[in-house]
């Protein structure tokens, strides 16, 4: 098995953006029974955090369309 010693600057930048856009966070409803899950990746942390939101508040999942 060869190992590769060298690696270029533009090898580590390709795995620095692999290694962020192919990372797909999942969250899920804490709710027993739910199947409630939210997947994203490559968004802003502030659109992480929203979606993270939505995706544990179960109250959300039960009145899906009535405001
Ligand atoms: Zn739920």
């Amino acid at each position: 098995m060869e190992q590769i010693t060298q690696t270029s600057f533009g090898a580590r930048v390709a795995d620095f953006f692999a290694l962020i856009f192919t990372r797909t966070d999942t969250r899920r409803c804490p709710y027993p029974g739910c199947a409630v899950h939210v997947r994203f990746r490559a968004v802003s942390p502030q659109e992480a955090q929203r979606l993270t939101e939505l995706a544990v508040d179960h109250a959300r999942h039960v009145k899906p369309t009535e405001r």
